[in-house]
């Protein structure tokens, strides 16, 4: 059987982003370093305009892989609620960076994440089925056949059940929302400002995206169905009457997709030489465009977690202090994220008395004190560590 010292599941940017990141530890060809091996089932996953965070960027940077991918620069954010006062507004100029995070087209990460020419890494088109785990170290079924690993990367989004639905580790949560994608015209163009408004149905967001908005709106599935099937005509002028006037006039509005939403955290006890990261490891709800971010700061951070074991003690990389020693490290940003965002969802949607008020008054309190305003948000930039 083929033996790698790191098995990666998933092609996706989370997957490829630490294959990049590997990339310099890693000797194939000339036998020394370690011997990676990226599993790739190919992606059926809709294109859609994708928010990554300044912080973000700073890692795309860093691996070479940010320039020359196309990306919409979001230099304020505006949020808000509808029916009731309050809003504030979060600019890069608060945090002195030019901008706050940019809007990429999620097939064009994939393709710019590509692993397909460094030359150390072995990629194969197949699909993790399942594994052994044994003390010499893991064996992964792969649809065509079988490798042995020290250490397997699950970062396949989720989507095969590994400690996925069916297991009792997993903090599973529908949100009964459906997310509407699409991009939409207005008159005045967007000026590189992004609009979250909270509804009591769920949050719509508008993301610069080109010389377009994209739109994310977020309401009860029968709502999503319904705008799903209505003509462009009709469609757009639900979303002025939702959206109201501060973003302009809609004007036209591109093919849309739909995506059920529920938060899904995999809680699993650390096993000797297994990792999951990425949407593998935790399914957010869209609101404020956390997910890929964590995951990108998942994928970041086990790269580091190999580079210390492999400069220290190099037998540890499949152990069960390994797995241990990751996810205590990830487990502040992690459940940061996941509160807030699952938090804002319960905030805004509550139906009780004085709640609009309070939410009023939470948005005003951010809007006047920007330390306040400023430590929140440069949470959402960087991370729960707010690390640069
Ligand atoms: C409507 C919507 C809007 C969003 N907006 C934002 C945003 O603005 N900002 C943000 O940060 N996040 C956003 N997200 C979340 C973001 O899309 C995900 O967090 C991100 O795509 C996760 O990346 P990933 O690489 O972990 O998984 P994926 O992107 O799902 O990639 C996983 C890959 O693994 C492959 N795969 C699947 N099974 C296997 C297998 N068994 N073996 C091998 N490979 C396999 C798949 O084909 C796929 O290519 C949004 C999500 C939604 C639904």
């Amino acid at each position: 059987m083929e033996k790698f010292d790191i098995v990666i599941a998933g092609g996706g940017p989370v997957g490829s982003v630490l294959v990049h990141a590997l990339a310099p530890l890693t000797g194939r060809s000339t036998g020394d370093g370690l011997s990676v091996l990226q599993v790739r089932a190919g992606s059926t996953a809709a294109d859609r305009p994708i928010a990554l965070s300044h912080g973000s960027r700073l890692i795309l940077e860093r691996l070479g892989l940010w320039q020359g991918l196309p990306a919409t620069p979001i230099h304020h954010i505006q949020v808000s609620q509808r029916g009731g006062f309050g809003r504030t507004v979060i600019t890069a100029a608060d945090h002195g960076i030019d901008a706050l995070g940019h809007v990429v087209s999620y097939r064009e990460l994939v393709e710019r994440t590509t692993t397909d020419h460094l030359p150390a890494i072995a990629v194969r088109e197949d699909r993790l089925l399942d594994w052994n785990a044994s003390p010499e170290g893991i064996e992964a079924r792969l649809a065509t056949k079988s490798v042995h690993t020290r250490l397997l990367v699950i970062a396949d989004g989720g989507r095969s059940g590994h400690g996925g639905e069916e297991s009792p580790e997993t903090r599973i949560k529908d949100y009964r929302q459906s997310a509407v994608v699409c991009e939409v015209d207005t008159k005045p163009s967007h000026g590189n400002r992004a609009w979250e408004r909270f509804t009591l149905d769920g949050p719509v967001a508008l993301l610069p995206y080109r010389d377009r908005y994209a739109l994310v709106w977020t309401s009860p599935p029968a709502n999503a169905e319904r705008l799903m099937g209505m003509d462009d005509t009709a469609f757009i002028a639900s979303l002025q009457q939702a959206f109201g006037d501060r973003a302009g006039q809609f004007r036209a509005a591109g093919p849309r997709s739909a995506f059920p939403l529920s938060l899904r955290v995999h809680d699993q006890e650390a096993r000797a030489g297994i990792v999951t990261i990425g949407n593998a490891s935790q399914t957010l709800h869209p609101v404020a465009g956390q997910g890929l971010n964590l995951g990108l700061r998942d994928a970041w951070e086990l790269a580091e977690a190999c580079i210390r074991a492999l400069d220290e003690t190099p037998e540890d990389l499949g152990s069960a202090a390994f797995a241990r020693a990751f996810a205590s490290r990830r487990r502040l940003d992690r459940e940061l994220i996941v509160r807030l965002t699952d938090g804002l969802i319960g905030a805004f949607s509550l139906r009780l008395p004085l709640s609009s008020t309070i939410r009023g008054a939470a948005l005003a309190f951010l809007d006047t004190v920007p330390p306040a305003r400023r430590f929140l948000s440069r949470r959402m930039i960087f991370g729960a560590r707010a690390l640069p």
